[in-house]
């Protein structure tokens, strides 16, 4: 691992004040992914900015009648939230879903929506790979193909997005509220911090270096029955190879793009009459990849939404 330097913020403006100072400082948070890619070598930040210790971690009901998650909740705190669990059953279910309960104890919500995508040649630093080094190429592209993003790939990367936790925000519609130096504040839909690939795949969000999640908002839930389906390698401790949440009339698909995304064509379909099965395949109409892969989402897209349209009749 390479020399850098260390500070544990004392508050959000000295963690926002070192940013702004630091160029290539990172904020650390529960430390699984970004200590992760430091041993690899894949990130190689001068300085660390441990915001781990800020009071963000609170959980608290906002007046709409939704809920404001602190970035630095854990994921395990989120996830056994007796509100979530009984409002948003579809973010207590993809959190659970998430690594393993070791990772999730440390794991924290700014940290999740932040984290780096799992493509196998952007860990491995001897494969060329345009995200962690431009211009190099793309190995995943004559590579392992079960994780392609089957939407708003470019030529210059098909990776797709990790984050379990942010399928379900977007299903909910929830928003991001973050800060930078200057003391500007953001508010955007979660499905929109990060950025399709296009020509600079290294760019993973619209984020500036010295800006900060401070938390998530959700909004009251919509009304009628949530789903959440992943398919995994392995019961455990793995990302998906593809998920979906469904919150009332909404769908999101997970590990499918580099960004949750709402399937927006089928919930169209769904609103027009369509069967589970028409609405995924609206849906995947759109998509690119291999067969295989797009039929494994197009059918776990129906199997989610028929399971919600079940609780519904139940
Ligand atoms: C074996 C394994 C399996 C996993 N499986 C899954 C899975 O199935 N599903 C899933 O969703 N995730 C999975 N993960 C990922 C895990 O959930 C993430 O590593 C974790 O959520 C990151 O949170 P953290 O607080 O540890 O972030 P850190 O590692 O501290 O930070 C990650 C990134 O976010 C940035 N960051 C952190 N907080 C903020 C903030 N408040 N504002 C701005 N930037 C911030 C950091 O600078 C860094 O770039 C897995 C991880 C491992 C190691
Ligand atoms: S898909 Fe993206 S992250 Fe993966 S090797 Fe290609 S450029 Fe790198």
């Amino acid at each position: 691992m390479k020399p850098f330097a260390f500070e544990r913020a004392r508050d959000v403006d000295h963690a926002l004040s070192l940013a702004a100072a630091s160029p290539g400082a990172r904020f650390l948070a529960g430390g699984t992914n970004l200590l992760d890619l430091m041993k690899l070598e894949i990130e190689q930040p001068a300085r660390l900015i441990d915001v781990g210790r800020l009071p963000l971690a609170e959980i608290a009901e906002t007046a709409a009648g939704g809920l404001r998650i602190g970035a630095l909740a854990t994921n395990t705190a989120v996830a056994s939230d007796p509100r979530v669990r009984s409002r948003y059953p579809a973010l207590a279910r993809a959190i659970l879903a998430g690594g393993s309960v070791q990772l999730r104890n440390k794991a924290t919500v700014g940290g999740n929506l932040m984290q780096r995508t799992r493509c196998p040649y952007f860990m491995d630093a001897a494969k060329p790979c345009n995200k962690r080094l431009p211009g190099s190429g793309c190995s995943a592209m004559e590579g392992l193909s079960r994780s392609l993003a089957l939407f708003g790939a470019s030529e210059m990367c098909v990776a797709v997005s990790p984050s379990d936790m942010s399928v379900a925000l977007a299903a909910f519609d929830a928003v991001a509220e973050t800060v930078r130096a200057d003391g500007s504040v953001r508010r955007r839909p979660v499905e929109t911090l990060h950025r399709l690939p296009g020509e600079a795949p290294q760019v993973d969000t619209d984020l500036a270096p010295d800006e900060l999640v401070l938390a998530v908002e959700l909004p009251p839930p919509p009304p009628g029955p949530q789903a959440w389906r992943k398919v995994r390698a392995r019961a455990s401790y793995t990302g998906a190879i593809a998920s979906v949440a469904v919150a009332g009339d909404r769908v999101a698909l997970g590990a499918v793009a580099a960004r949750p995304w709402r399937a927006r064509l089928a919930e169209a379909a769904l609103a027009d009459g369509a069967s589970a099965a028409e609405a995924a395949a609206a849906e995947l109409a759109h998509a690119e990849g291999p067969e295989g892969r797009r039929s494994l989402v197009r059918r776990i897209t129906a199997d989610a939404i028929r399971e919600a349209r079940e609780g519904a009749a139940s």
